[in-house]
């Protein structure tokens, strides 16, 4: 690979993207859609990353991400400019439960990662206990003694502000089961991109959650599309096939030792490359790999159950770390949650059907708990088990018509990301060729984060103005 300069400034600027998960798609769309000319790199066999189908009963459904969030309109207006306006989707209102020792409840509605906007609630109480509920309630008087020139944990937060409780009982389960991560482990900053500042300019965590919640879109905090979010992968690549994006699967852009992408890029003539590798290869490439991010295993059952028709949990259910004898962390009741996927699995195969997702291994786990790297016999004999405790209903095994399971290497913000982005920045001001790295280890989990970080990188890009 060899960078160039404005010489031959007729000719459209060519880009590299390497990795064809969400990210690298994006910015591939962004460029080409500006009318240069890219090629795509992706290590595998398919495009999408995070974002796939999983087909079971006839239907398809989301094998990894399957929602995007609503709290700012980046990716409602990605989706609009590709023209799936019309395909999007809010889930069942009913929300999700908790489940706690003892106890399975529905989560309470006004809550941000389960911080309660109002920690005087009944149902902040009734999941909380009285003393643990006036203790959360504390945070609404206590002064506020954290400084904008701090940048802790949201574990440490919550727990100062509104007591060890509400970490353990409300914030685990969302953050252990959305987000992989330990709230003790998780910046505030990545937890919630407003939160910190709304709580130091509210005096109190929770009139920050209240007034956050307050300035939300009305509607839905999460949308997805009509048969799932991995089909926004299939409309993408068509979309890049017609403006002439080349496409190379099975291409891995190899590691190895600075100046690495140059090797396998050898030859060819590029503006500028896009990183869009996922977590682990980006620390990889760089050559610190580090201990690889927590892995999860999702383990996805179809049943005949008209007992499950009531959705005796809503969309399904969180379950918090203190529990003993569940070992999933999480349930999706996916035909509860996405009225397209309970009508097309009545349309092939008759009422009472369902599809449900469990979720195996929390970060921090070790040894023999179940996750990422248990056996799948050891995963549907744990999901067979699980099943009729998260539910609430007596479902028996031979109710179970098929199953799947899908292992996910988590990767979330690494601790290299900033180390690369700028020895990057480095090598282009030395004169190397300018790269951007996009994804989540750059710009946070979850799609919300990841396209409008993409559009931008790739934005910035076009602006650098490197023809080739
Ligand atoms: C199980 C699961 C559920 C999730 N649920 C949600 C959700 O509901 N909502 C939400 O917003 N987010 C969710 N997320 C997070 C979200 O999916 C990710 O943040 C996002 O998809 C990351 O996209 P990415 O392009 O950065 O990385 P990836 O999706 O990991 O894509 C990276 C791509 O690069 C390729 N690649 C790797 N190395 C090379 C190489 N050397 N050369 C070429 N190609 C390479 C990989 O094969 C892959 O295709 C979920 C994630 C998982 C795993």
């Amino acid at each position: 690979m060899t960078p160039t300069s404005g010489a031959k400034a007729a000719a459209p600027a060519t880009y590299a993207v390497v990795g064809g998960g969400i990210a690298g798609l994006t910015a591939a769309w962004e460029l080409a859609c500006a009318g240069a000319q890219v090629e795509l790199y992706e290590a595998s066999e398919r495009l999408g990353g995070a974002l796939a189908p999983l087909q079971l009963g006839g239907v398809r459904v989301d094998a990894g991400a399957e929602a995007f969030a609503t709290r700012t309109p980046a990716v409602r207006e990605f989706l609009d400019e590709l023209g799936l306006a019309d395909r999007i989707v809010s889930p069942n209102p009913a929300g999700a439960w908790l489940q706690l020792p003892g106890l399975a409840a529905p989560l309470p509605a006004t809550g941000i990662l389960g911080i309660p906007g109002d920690p005087t609630a009944g149902e902040v109480a009734r999941l909380l206990g009285t003393a643990d509920a006036a203790r959360a309630a504390e945070d609404l008087t206590a002064a506020m003694t954290w400084t904008a020139q701090q940048s802790p944990s949201l574990g440490e937060v919550v727990v100062d502000r509104m007591g060890p409780a509400v970490v353990e009982k409300l914030v685990a389960p969302i953050t252990s089961g959305v987000h992989s991560a330990d709230p003790h482990q998780l910046p505030m900053s990545t937890a919630h991109p407003r939160l910190y500042q709304a709580m130091l300019e509210h005096g109190s965590l929770a009139r920050a959650v209240a007034a956050l919640r307050a300035a939300a879109p009305a509607g839905s905090s999460v949308q997805s599309l009509r048969g799932g979010m991995n089909t926004l992968i299939s409309a993408l690549e068509e979309q890049l096939r017609q403006l002439g994006v080349r496409i190379r699967l099975n291409t891995p852009v190899a590691t190895g030792p600075p100046p690495w992408l140059l090797q396998d890029l050898q030859g060819r003539e590029y503006s500028a490359v896009i990183l869009a590798a996922g977590a682990q290869q980006a620390a990889q490439l760089l050559g610190s790999p580090g201990d690889g991010p927590a892995g999860v295993a999702l383990v996805t059952l179809l049943v005949h159950a008209p007992e499950l028709d009531a959705h005796p949990r809503g969309t399904g259910m969180l379950v918090a770390p203190s529990v003993a004898g569940i070992g999933a962390k999480a349930m999706t009741h996916i035909s509860a949650k996405w009225a397209w996927a309970a009508q097309s699995l009545e349309a092939q195969l008759g009422p009472g059907h369902h599809l449900v997702r469990l979720s195996y291994g929390r970060t921090g786990d070790h040894g023999a708990a179940l996750g990422f790297h248990s056996t799948e016999e050891a995963l549907y004999r744990a999901a067979l088990a699980d099943l009729p405790q998260l539910t609430g209903t007596a479902v028996t095994p031979e109710q179970v018509l098929d199953h799947t399971v899908v292992r996910w290497r988590r990767g979330g913000i690494s601790p290299q990301a900033q180390g690369l982005q700028e020895r990057l920045k480095a090598q282009a001001e030395r004169g190397g060729p300018e790269i951007a790295a996009v994804g989540e280890s750059f710009a946070g989990t979850g799609l919300a984060q990841v396209i409008p970080h993409a559009r931008q990188a790739a934005r910035h890009l076009l602006g650098q103005g490197r023809a080739a």
